[in-house]
């Protein structure tokens, strides 16, 4: 097996295919590794994401949509409730994905693009010279090698080791994971055109609780919550049970998922000498909504353009590589900036102000609008609710 590469992408999840395939189509030579034998499988997602975004990224393919939705309800804990549409730009939701088939898709472009790609194959640790990362050590069927390269790019996920070992603090705290249960319950009459959200400290403390059509009479019915608010009785498979037991007592659950993903905000710093860290691995999933494969596609491209160049003139520095997070931050930062601020407000609401701020915007037509203008629209309505929002929206 070949030993020296221009750039190793460590994890083929969204951020990892997308590094790989635009490094290889800027003429990189890449090696892409997946502990996983199946790349997409077992999927730790409620699947949802934008139209309009994910076709930056892909052409939409029907073997990889289970469904296409036209717009999603979000309901205070009193039942009252708003409806947004899925149609406009920055939206949250417009397709629920079948995700083992659509990582698979993303991996084949990388494939397709020139990458190399090894399943089963762990990164164990970074080769460190002279500060510099130069490679990793990898395992595969038993065996543990060397593999070298220029610059290794971690999209290795929630689990994220390769920035640890390469000196970077990437821990989080419990109040900054989102930690979450999902069932695919099938057997069940639910508007298929329609997300749900479901708000309140019953249903899902310091997160909220979802229910996204799969198609066929069947949803992903799942809920993610503080990772500080955890306890016994209380975890979220407790919590998912309760609602779907009261909900869909007739409901057949054919999957379990069960996950966490970073609530807190990008990490400080995503590079150093040699390695750039990309998506839930760099912590760039939305505070707010928990969304994280766009912004690892995002991510993905932005830094496997950077790699290939860097790369390719010999200058691997931190220096360098902080192109990828300058654009990236330029491009997306203000973004996740806005959504931290909105969670750690709505992380201290009871459900009395949660109400509050649902009936403040009802009736109002939110059919031309994104989450964030609706949000905008809620800061304007309870100005002094949301006072410490008010610069962020206005
Ligand atoms: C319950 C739940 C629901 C969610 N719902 C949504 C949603 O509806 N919409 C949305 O946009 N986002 C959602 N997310 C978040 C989304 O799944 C992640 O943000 C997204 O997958 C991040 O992509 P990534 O490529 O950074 O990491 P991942 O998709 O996690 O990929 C990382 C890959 O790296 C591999 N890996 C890890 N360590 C190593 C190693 N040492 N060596 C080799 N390979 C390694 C892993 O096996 C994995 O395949 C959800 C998350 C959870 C937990």
């Amino acid at each position: 097996m070949k030993e020296r590469y221009d750039i190793i992408v460590v994890g083929a999840g969204p951020a990892g295919s997308i590094a790989a395939k635009t490094a290889a189509a800027h003429g990189s030579d890449v090696l892409m590794i997946e502990k996983r034998q199946e790349i997409g499988d077992p999927v730790r997602c409620a699947e949802g994401v934008a139209k309009p975004q994910i076709k930056e990224h892909i052409k939409p393919d029907e073997r990889w949509i289970a469904a296409e939705v036209k717009g999603s309800r979000i309901y205070a804990p009193d039942g009252t409730s708003v409806e947004l549409s899925e149609d406009v730009s920055g939206a949250e939701v417009g397709y629920t994905l079948e995700r083992k088939l659509f990582d698979r898709a993303l991996a084949d472009e990388a494939a397709l693009a020139g990458a190399e790609v090894r399943v089963k194959t762990r990164a164990t640790g970074v080769i460190m010279e002279d500060g510099y990362v130069k490679g990793i050590t990898a395992r595969h069927l038993g065996e543990e090698y060397e593999i070298r390269a220029d610059i290794v790019i971690g999209a290795d996920g929630i689990e994220s080791k390769i920035g640890r070992w390469a000196g970077i603090d990437t821990t989080l705290k419990p109040s900054e994971i989102e930690t979450g249960a999902q069932f695919l319950v099938t057997d069940i009459d639910i508007d298929q055109d329609r997300c749900e959200f479901h708000l309140g400290n019953t249903i899902a403390p310091s997160g909220y609780l979802w229910v996204f059509p799969k198609g066929n009479r069947s949803a992903n019915i799942g809920l993610a919550i503080g990772g500080d608010v955890c306890s016994r009785g209380k975890r979220p498979i407790d919590l998912l049970r309760n609602f779907v037991e009261e909900r869909y007592p007739d409901g057949r659950i054919i999957e379990l998922v069960v996950g966490g993903v970073p609530s807190s905000g990008p990490l400080e710093e995503m590079v150093a000498d040699g390695l750039m860290l990309v998506g839930d691995a760099a912590h760039q999933s939305d505070p707010l909504t928990g969304g994280g494969i766009i912004n690892a596609m995002n991510a993905g491209s932005i830094a496997g353009e950077v790699a290939a160049h860097a790369a390719s003139e010999g200058d691997v520095s931190k220096a360098r590589l902080q192109e990828y997070e300058a654009i990236w931050r330029e491009r997306h930062g203000k973004r996740l900036e806005r959504s931290l601020a909105v969670k750690n407000r709505f992380v201290t609401m009871t459900d009395s102000d949660l109400n509050k701020l649902v009936h403040s915007v009802e009736g109002i037509d939110f059919s031309t609008m994104n989450l964030f203008q609706m949000l905008g629209i809620l800061v304007r309505k309870n100005p002094q609710m949301l006072f410490g929002l008010r610069k962020l929206f206005m």
